[in-house]
């Protein structure tokens, strides 16, 4: 069935961090928008990410002045409107002799902290491990410094809230098939993957954020139009039971230039990451190598005196960036910074080109630049002195206390999981609800029915893998026989 829509000021395809960011941004200027995305929010790059809201300390060594600049300024900005989402984080950097030398290190950490406005991150310093470091003894001499930690796909789906909030219709599960000016007005057909159906919807402009595939896009909806290169470069990490057990993460240099992060995840795991290569392969299929897993854990045992092995691997995940090419052939000193490509012929087409999660905010106020030449009488700045959904609460501390004076008989671990994952909506999700009992079915590691029936229907979750890999990690403490379990009470759900 075909039927037609109202005219939208924008259609936003792709539901990562960047596309969620421009349709919030967009409609909280007043434009209608209509946001789509082919799978789950967040189904692609923007839940492989290391998870860091950094200026990014090695792109210094690019001259990536103004990336780590902005980024850092972000650091501020987003600790304050999703304090649930985003913490802060300690980095240790241990030197060995041979690699980067240390007045480098010194001098690199120096403008780091001075291109930065910090108001709560405390600054850099040298430090000395001892015994009880968990780093192997030969190395004694680092550094530290601060960054901090984001929830990267929730931060999409907060994202994709704040949006609806300010009108935009969220369309998961919608695939954008194809796009055509007609006009000046774009006719943009929308598969939805549940039914089948198609349906057309009008828009006076178009964004692709459709990340890895912006190039394949681009050419399906404008093949006339002057392309940009974009180069893709695969990322890979590994979970495994925790390296150590200190709060803070580690950042290891390796051999090759390299830099990969050790960091603290899900309490009892570590977050291994990342590998660097270019990308040829399906774009639906990005897996980790074999040779990626060996590169892994064979930093980890450089650095740590626990030693890990192939097998104590429990999850792996991997991503692609959408970077803009250039003539470098490393493909970890491409830049990391985004490009916004407007195009004006037959109707308006608004490319992204790249960018990083920290910069999504920033990346959309460009956004938002540019398409004032298409809208000029859109509203001002507005996201960065406004919380994101679920971060109505006056600090982490006074929420958990909040609900563990209400639900303090579900227990101390479940409250504090909710209160990171959802901030204040934790007690939306659990109005009314006065015992255990009323939570309904225990699927496993304390994700109820009551947390299921909210994941679908205020988060957009449909099946197993949304709920325990994007709205939470509980995948990595499920069972094949509890994922199956979960599948089968969310079909019910469909179906009732
Ligand atoms: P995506 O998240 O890929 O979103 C694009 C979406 O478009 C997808 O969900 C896709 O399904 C959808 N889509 C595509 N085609 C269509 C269509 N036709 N119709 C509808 N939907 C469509 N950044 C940081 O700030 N900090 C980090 O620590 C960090 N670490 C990283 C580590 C790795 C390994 C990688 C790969 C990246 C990392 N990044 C990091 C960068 C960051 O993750 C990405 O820049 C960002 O997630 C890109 O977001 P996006 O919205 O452009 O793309």
């Amino acid at each position: 069935m075909n039927q037609l829509s109202p005219i939208h000021d924008l259609v936003v395809i792709g539901g990562g961090i960047n596309g969620a960011g421009i349709a919030t941004d967009a409609a909280g200027r007043g434009l209608s928008v209509l946001m789509c995305e082919m799978n789950d929010l967040a189904s692609a790059t923007s839940s492989a990410s290391t998870k860091l809201i950094h200026g990014g300390l090695r792109y210094l060594e690019q001259y990536e002045f103004r990336l780590v600049r902005e980024a850092l300024g972000e650091r501020e900005v987003l600790l304050r409107n999703a304090p649930h989402l985003i913490t802060p984080m300690r980095f240790r950097l241990p030197h060995m002799q041979h690699l980067r030398p240390k007045w480098m290190i010194r001098a690199g950490l120096f403008l780091y902290d001075s291109l930065s406005r910090r108001v709560t991150l405390p600054a850099s310093g040298a430090i000395k491990f001892t015994e009880s470091d968990p780093l192997v003894p030969e190395l004694r001499d680092g550094f530290e410094y601060s960054d901090a930690w984001v929830d990267d796909a929730r931060l999409v789906v907060a994202l994709a809230q704040q949006a609806q909030l300010k009108g935009a219709d969220i369309r998961v599960r919608h695939e954008c098939v194809s796009a055509q000016p007609q006009n000046g007005i774009w006719r943009v057909d929308l598969l939805n993957k549940d039914t089948g159906a198609t349906e057309t919807v009008l828009a006076k402009a178009l964004v692709n954020a459709a990340g890895p595939w912006v190039q394949s896009l681009f050419s399906t909806i404008a093949p006339q139009r002057e392309a940009n290169e974009v180069r893709l470069v695969k990322g890979c990490h590994i979970v495994v039971p925790r390296i150590h057990s200190g709060e803070e993460s580690y950042m290891l240099q390796n051999e090759d230039g390299r830099i990969v992060f050790v960091i603290p995840y899900q309490q009892d795991y570590s977050l291994v990451g990342t590998t660097e290569e270019d990308y040829q392969g399906d774009l639906s299929a990005v897996a980790i190598a074999q040779w990626e897993r060996e590169y892994l854990v064979k930093i980890v045992n450089q650095y740590f005196h626990n030693k890990i092995s192939q097998d104590d691997i429990c999850h792996t995940f991997a991503g692609v960036r959408p970077l803009l090419a250039n003539e470098e052939n490393n493909a970890s000193k491409v830049s990391r910074d985004y490009t916004l490509k407007l195009s004006l012929e037959e109707a308006p087409l608004l490319t992204v080109y790249g960018g990083k999660i920290t910069t999504y905010r920033r990346l959309a106020e460009s956004a938002m630049t540019q398409l004032k030449k298409v809208f000029p009488d859109i509203g001002g700045q507005w996201t960065e002195t406004t919380t994101l959904p679920g971060a109505q609460f006056e600090s982490m501390e006074a929420l958990l206390r909040e609900l563990k004076e209400k639900f303090g008989w579900a227990g101390e671990q479940r409250c504090e999981r909710w209160a990171s994952a959802y901030g204040s909506a934790a007690v939306k999700m659990l109005e009314g609800v006065r015992s255990e009992s009323e939570l309904g079915e225990d699927f496993g590691s304390g994700l109820c029915a009551r947390e299921i029936d909210y994941l679908c229907a205020h988060e957009w979750a449909y099946n197993a893998d949304d709920i325990l890999w994007r709205r939470s990690k509980l995948g990595l403490k499920f069972s094949a026989l509890q994922v199956a379990k979960l599948e089968g009470y969310l079909v019910g759900r469909r179906s009732r």
